[in-house]
């Protein structure tokens, strides 16, 4: 077996349904993505790499329907391709999508319609279809950490290949609300300070009737990070916050029974832990 992206998934936790919406995929050498040592990601039966053996990444936003509102959980990467180089890797990487709104639309949602975008951080592949010129979603609101707004407007981090670029800043701060840890900016969803990745990074906490769930973000990228929290991704801005948060959020999920998501899981993004590990959550 080999991954592949994830298709379109709902989860339905009692009046509120979670939808992973796919935009694209990221492909990258596992020895440049963990540069401290990779081999762990091989050791839990979780397929993780392609055929040619490079990490695999699902990239696409978390549609949350609850009652009339419309709401995702980060806007994908956009219609672009990103190279991933490092000097002195063996292949080179890259990250990519565009299918967004087309997956939106077959799902019956048009962007007028989402009123609401939580931002889990502000990295090119969360940001993509923020806009370009006009905003995509003419009428929602951008919820974000302080921390992550304050982080990529200084001069020194902004515009590089990794972050938002000008104009998605300007459109999320022509809107913006700010995300504050334990605050609830829509019924039903918490906001949960996940920071490590990012110096402003957010999960979120989704409590439905029937259920609940966890929105990671890119706390974890890779559902063996979820297994072995100490697994260090490169682009972790603060690798020891980074892996404290991993713990806390599979301690978190562990004592909860909260469903796992993982936007960037490939294969299945909606997982749960068992006896034997981590296996895909039965979704209808
Ligand atoms: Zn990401």
């Amino acid at each position: 077996m080999s991954a592949v992206p994830a298709d379109t998934t709902a989860l339905d936790l009692g009046e509120i349904t979670l939808t992973f919406v796919p935009d694209g995929e990221l492909r990258a050498d596992p020895a440049v993505a963990y540069p401290a040592g990779h081999e762990d990601i091989f050791t839990d039966g979780l397929d993780v790499v392609d055929e040619d053996g490079m990490l695999l990444l699902s990239i696409g936003a978390i549609l949350v329907t609850a009652g009339t509102s419309r709401v995702l959980v980060d806007v994908g990467i956009g219609d672009r391709r990103i190279p991933l180089i490092r000097p002195g890797a063996s292949r080179d990487g890259y990250m990519g999508g565009g299918a967004l709104l087309r997956n939106l639309s077959a799902l019956g949602v048009e962007p007028e319609q989402i009123d609401t975008i939580l931002l889990t951080h502000l990295h090119a592949d969360h940001v993509g279809w923020i806009g370009d010129g006009d905003a995509t979603f003419p009428n929602a609101e951008y919820w974000v950490g302080e921390g992550e707004w304050q982080y990529w407007i200084r001069p020194e981090n902004s515009g590089g290949p990794v972050g938002p670029r000008p104009n998605e800043l300007e459109i999320i701060g022509s809107r913006r609300r700010r995300l504050v840890d334990g605050a609830e900016p829509v019924d039903g969803i918490t906001a949960v300070d996940t920071a490590g990745h990012t110096p402003g990074h957010f999960g979120f906490a989704v409590r439905g009737t029937n259920a609940c769930a966890f929105v990671v973000g890119d706390a974890l990228h890779c559902p063996a990070e979820a297994l072995r929290p100490d697994l260090a991704w490169v682009g972790d801005v603060d690798g020891g916050a980074a892996i404290r948060t991993r713990r806390n959020i599979a301690a978190h999920v562990r004592d909860t029974g909260a469903v796992l998501v993982g936007p960037h899981f490939p294969n299945a993004v909606f997982m749960e832990y068992s006896s034997s590990g981590l296996i895909p959550f039965a979704t209808t």
